[in-house]
């Protein structure tokens, strides 16, 4: 039976069933994605998408940081929030440690060995396996994150009427199948890079001098299929770009320095034209224009974005509220309720259709300082 949600959207005891149902599908999926299995140990890590490390720089002295991302329950319950509500959501620090940026996707063994050579001051964007490193945390979080929310729509059933509004959230067995091939995708050009071969990856880097601020990850693809929104379509029209058979798969990682936020962009070799219209930062020589740039791609691809508090803080309320509507509006189309039976996937089709549903203006025709993340 089907249960109805009603005008007035989940109640309260939908949600204490929802947050049971996450709970669970995160335990259920709790394991290590390095492996070889044979060789874990036992002890699962509690790991972040960005290493601890590079954070620390960026928390405050009670390590908590102004987090902008999807949070499925809360997700879940601004189904039907107002504007005020859903503001309410993003305006609090949360800590460091808060389980949204963070998955038990590594055991200790395969985390400390794989990761190593990253860790505390090591990381050096010259370093062609310190980039695959980076690309590889981003892609184990993302796939992690998308096993747990397939689960988690199971775990829910069936008499629930789901209400989808975050395309970016991977509902579809597709859409993790495809999370797994990236993971593939990274772990074979790191196997290359160790054995000294091509790995078939370029990377590009920017580097903005300033007190460390950023932290994000961008995993995002386009495809002939998945097509781009209109603004990408007409460059590449214009530019006589020729597209790719299969899929262009692209990272993007931002970290903290000292003295420094630096962006490592990750993408397949010899693709650079179709890259640039996608995420053009990296191709931009003015650094201010670069970053806003970047600000664009990071708001509108990434499923989470970590900000220290005292850049929060200098960017005022206006400025604040700018970038919350621009991280919320690409995560969430329109709301639209779609009707799901346990465990069976919303057609891809749909989701593309609700990805770019909307094409908010890009940086070129609005104020590029609006919701540049990296300006004072
Ligand atoms: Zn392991």
């Amino acid at each position: 039976m089907e249960k109805d949600l009603g005008p007035h959207g989940p109640t309260r005891e939908d949600f204490r069933r929802a947050e049971s149902a996450y709970l669970r599908a995160r335990n259920a999926e709790a394991r290590c994605l390095i492996g070889p299995q044979s060789e874990c140990s036992v002890q699962l890590v509690e790991a972040h998408s960005i290493q601890k490390a590079k954070l620390i720089l960026i928390a405050d002295k009670r390590r908590k940081l102004q987090i902008l991302s999807i949070d499925v329950i809360k997700d879940f319950s601004m189904a039907s929030a107002m504007e005020n509500e859903r503001d309410k959501i993003f305006r609090q620090y949360r800590s460091i440690s808060n389980p949204i940026i963070t998955g038990k996707w590594a055991c200790k063994r395969h985390d400390d060995s794989t990761f190593s050579q990253i860790e505390k001051g090591n990381l050096d964007a010259a370093n062609e396996e310190h980039c695959l490193l980076l690309a590889y945390r981003t892609v184990l979080f993302d796939y992690f994150k998308k096993c747990v929310i397939l689960r988690f729509y199971k775990e829910l059933g069936r008499e629930f009427q789901t209400t989808v509004f975050s395309s970016r959230i991977s509902i579809s067995a597709e859409r993790k199948a495809l999370a797994e091939r990236f993971k593939i995708q990274v772990e074979n050009a790191l196997i290359h890079v160790r054995n000294g071969r091509n790995s078939g990856m370029e990377h590009r880097i920017i580097v903005i001098k300033s007190v460390p601020k950023i932290a994000a990850n961008v995993v995002t693809y386009r495809e002939g299929r998945n097509m781009g929104t209109p603004r990408e379509e007409r460059k590449i029209a214009e530019r006589g770009i020729i597209r790719s058979p299969s899929e262009i798969l692209m990272f993007v990682t931002v970290y903290p320095e000292p003295d420094r936020n630096v962006a490592i962009l990750s993408f397949p070799k010899g693709w650079d034209s179709l890259v640039h219209v996608y995420i053009p930062a990296f191709w931009e020589e003015d650094t201010n224009l670069a970053s806003a740039l970047l600000s664009k791609t990071i708001l509108d691809e990434t499923e989470g974005i970590m900000i220290s508090p005292a850049a929060w803080r200098s960017f005022g309320e206006k400025k604040q509220r700018r970038i919350i509507d621009q991280f919320v509006v690409t995560t969430q189309p329109d709301p639209m309720v779609v009707r799901t039976r346990s465990g069976e996937s919303i057609p891809e089709e749909v989701l593309s259709n609700l990805l770019y549903r909307r094409d908010p203006d890009f940086v070129d025709n609005s104020d590029p300082e609006e919701f540049n993340l990296f300006s004072d």
